[in-house]
């Protein structure tokens, strides 16, 4: 065989091994992580949409047949994605690999939340890179280049929002849904209390009035709500308590907040409104 013949032979046999590592990912933020890490080599299939809540999704039928292809399954893992747990052994996919993004990462009081905070997105990160070298080792450099690139891009967010909350004249909020304590320990600010504390469960009128009365005595300028949740009791709260009521976004996805990056300086901008 001709030299040149057998480097166009490797070439397509290289290529053909490109994009083949089938990932599926439970929220938003992790389909951008794997996208980062995993560039032109993998095929990423987002379970839960922009706008869906994934404390009570329902998986699809369609959602299923990836799954029984898919070699690799990241999940957030404490409790978030419980509706997962029967769905990989009914996807009947001997192959199927499920990493758990949370291991390694400290949680607080098995808060699902964990990926609010950059220096923990970083280690989820890391884990990821490291179960897509075990599924597709050829492709090991890329994802160690990627990763690499993608961290440094993590740490100077990090740097960004540290700099910018230290200039903040206040640091204490309340909860619509406790979505926000790995953020707020990272950077000192501080949760005085979380509205709903069961997802789907309404706080009685006692508990919402002990929360205004505690606002009103601390002068607390902040309600923080999601947008894939009501905001008909936070917007109350906020206005009983002469707060701002600040819309923020854990999950992304969507335009303008389409990536990790740009989602979490979304949250930040809200957060200043009120804030800084
Ligand atoms: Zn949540």
């Amino acid at each position: 065989m001709r030299p040149l013949v057998a480097v166009a032979l490797l070439a397509l046999c290289l290529m053909g091994s490109a994009a083949d590592v089938k990932v599926a990912v439970s929220i938003p933020p992790l389909a951008d992580f794997v996208r980062e890490v995993g560039g032109e080599r993998v095929e990423v299939e987002l379970l839960v949409p922009p706008g869906a809540d994934p404390h009570t999704y329902e998986i699809r039928p369609a959602q299923m047949r990836f799954l029984a292809e898919a070699r690799l399954l990241f999940v957030v893992g404490l409790g978030l994605e419980w509706w997962l747990e029967d769905v990989v052994s009914a996807s009947g996919n001997p192959e199927l690999e499920v990493v758990v993004t949370s291991s390694g990462v400290g949680a607080i009081d098995r808060d699902p939340h964990i990926w609010l905070d950059p220096l923990n997105a970083v280690l989820m990160v890391a884990s990821i890179r490291d179960a897509l070298v075990r599924a597709d080792p050829a492709g090991r450099l890329q994802y160690e280049s990627n990763a690499a690139r993608y961290i440094l891009r993590l740490l100077e967010l990090h740097e960004e929002i540290a700099g910018r909350i230290s200039r903040w004249k206040h640091r204490e909020f309340v909860a619509l849904h406790g979505a926000w304590v790995y953020f707020a320990r990272r950077y000192g600010l501080e949760q005085l209390a979380v509205i709903v504390t069961t997802p789907g469960q309404e706080p009685s009128a006692r508990e919402v009035a002990r929360i205004i009365e505690l606002m009103r005595s601390r002068g607390v300028r902040a309600v923080f709500a999601e947008v894939q949740h009501p905001t008909r009791i936070a917007e109350a709260v906020a206005r009983e308590a002469g707060a701002s009521l600040v819309l923020l976004d854990p999950l992304g996805g969507v335009p303008g907040r389409e990536d990790y990056i740009s989602l979490m300086r979304y949250n930040l901008e809200r957060m200043e409104e009120a804030l800084g």
